[in-house]
């Protein structure tokens, strides 16, 4: 399942919705799949309550689901 990450504290206005990561990196500054960057601690969930609660990233979802699609198509030209 994908991690999906904010920004733990965001200026008034800013978004509150949920990216997924590009790379998985600790302690180091994370871009979201969207070009979104995180320039702050963040907090990451796996827990599609608050992600349907508090709104996912449009752009983030497609790409996200786009490498799944790929990776099931990559597992499809190996088996046959
Ligand atoms: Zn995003």
């Amino acid at each position: 399942m994908a991690k999906w990450t904010r920004l733990l504290s965001r200026p008034a206005g800013a978004s509150t919705r949920w990216h997924v990561l590009a790379r998985d990196k600790e302690f180091a500054i994370a871009d979201a799949l969207c070009g979104e960057t995180f320039p702050g601690p963040v907090e990451v969930t796996s827990d599609t309550d608050r992600l349907t609660r508090e709104g996912r990233c449009p752009d983030c979802e497609a790409r996200l689901a786009a490498k799944q699609t790929e990776a099931f198509a990559g597992i499809g030209q190996i088996s046959r």
